[in-house]
């Protein structure tokens, strides 16, 4: 092993762990921890439960400071009961970047990306394949299957590689070169599929007897959201145990807005944080918004989205099994659903690689021009701290065609170039 990770006495020292058991995200029906589960018995996704009173009297908020700064800080929140199944690339904690000269232009008090950009295999898809891949390990799986619009399946195929497990992903034969590249070359088995990531899904739902493989589909086993939780856990801890008025995240599958308001829930009994949590802000794109449509219409889920289209592959999610996950926390936060189009995102991107340096990918870009529009229509104020979550860096993304040509075997013209 090299030696920062085996230096890391997140990755070595044994903790205790205080899964109680598992639970049904509708009905709250008990499911036993410790043994393979994919949705609950009627259907819908599992949340993981923990002894938040005994995990209180073990470890205190302020212990974690002397803790490396990475996922695993927070080990005692998160299911892996045996230190030999962690299974790392290093996830580190990712910066609050702040958009100073955005937010002085406008006159903001605080504008920040959390950028998830720097994370092993690019993007926050880590974390939640992270902790699936470890639950994977500890419980025996030797082979995971997922349908992915990219980031996830890079994830999975990294993850799967580095702990000895088989991986099979299927993707729209659309998604990003960059991306099918990179799955492939991590040591998956990647299938280029003429359809979206909801026929993907049905592929591996079907295949799943006879391949005896593990359906890792967004939502369809519990240890994702746990993973995508950390974003919550490591918000609150980079603040110093407070939060933003709101966080701006973009949304397909929603493990990462449901982990963080479930994140936040667990602080909050634990008394690590007071009761002022974020407005949380589902984010999509207009050419796919199932869950703006629902939010605005009032109910619990989004039917299908058709002709689902947006070159921000990430949310071009037309159908949610956790829908109704992400509408209460979207609710019961007072938060909303905003849908951005695609020329507005690619404007967002622009702007904020050439103002303050920072090269989003478009779904983090879709955050930020929400932001605008929302700052615009009134439902943030400019005296709020804002948290935009970027999430995968922008260099898997086409990039716009640049750069002028020089000819340098004439005489150059230097005043001209300027
Ligand atoms: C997966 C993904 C999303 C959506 O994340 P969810 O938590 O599944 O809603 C957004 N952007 C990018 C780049 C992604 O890879």
């Amino acid at each position: 092993m090299p030696a920062a990770i085996a230096d890391n006495a997140n990755l070595t020292a044994d903790r205790p762990t205080f899964v109680t058991h598992l639970e049904c995200g509708m009905t709250g029906q008990h499911l036993p921890a410790d043994t393979l589960h994919n949705l609950s018995p009627e259907g819908w996704p599992i949340l993981v439960r923990y002894d938040l009173e005994a995990l209180g009297r073990a470890v205190d908020r302020d212990e974690l400071a002397a803790r490396p700064a990475d996922l695993w800080r927070y080990r005692e929140l998160l299911p892996v009961r045996k230190t030999e199944n962690i299974v790392s690339l290093g996830e580190i904690a990712t910066p609050l970047v702040p958009l100073g000269r955005i937010a002085a232009e406008d006159g903001l008090a605080s504008l920040i990306v959390k950028d998830e950009g720097r994370l092993p295999t690019g993007s926050f898809k880590a974390r939640g394949l992270c902790l699936a891949v470890c639950m994977g390990k500890e419980l025996g799986v030797t082979r995971m299957a997922m349908p992915t619009n990219g980031n996830a399946g890079a994830a999975l195929a990294a993850y799967c590689s580095r702990a000895g497990i088989e991986s099979y992903v299927f993707c729209p034969d659309d998604t990003p070169e960059v991306n099918m590249r990179e799955i492939a070359l991590q040591g998956a088995k990647l299938f280029k599929v003429n359809g979206l990531i909801n026929d993907c899904g049905k592929i591996v739902g079907d295949g799943k007897e006879t391949m005896g493989w593990f359906d890792t589909s967004t939502l369809k086993e519990p240890y994702r959201i746990e993973g995508k939780k950390t974003m919550g856990l490591e918000l609150a801890d980079q603040m110093g145990w407070t939060l933003p008025d709101v966080i701006f995240y973009p949304t397909g599958g929603g493990t990462g807005l449901i982990g963080m308001w479930k994140a936040f829930a667990e602080l909050e009994t634990l008394g690590w944080i007071g009761a002022k949590k974020p407005r949380m802000v589902a984010v999509q794109a207009s050419g796919c918004a199932p869950i703006v449509k629902a939010y605005e219409d009032g109910v619990e889920h989004a039917p299908v989205w058709e002709n689902a289209h947006t070159y921000a592959a990430g949310i071009r999610v037309p159908a949610a099994v956790g829908d109704f996950l992400i509408l209460r926390a979207v609710r019961e936060s007072g938060g909303f659903a905003i849908a951005v189009d695609d020329d507005t995102i690619e404007a967002a991107r622009l702007e904020v690689s050439a103002k303050e340096g920072l090269l989003l990918c478009p779904e983090g870009a879709a955050t930020y021009a929400a932001y605008k529009q929302a700052l615009a229509d009134g439902r943030v104020h400019k005296d709020e701290t804002a948290v935009l979550y970027n999430c995968a860096t922008g260099l898997k993304y086409p990039l716009p065609a640049a750069g002028e040509t020089l000819d340098r075997t004439k005489p150059i013209d230097y005043a001209a170039l300027g």
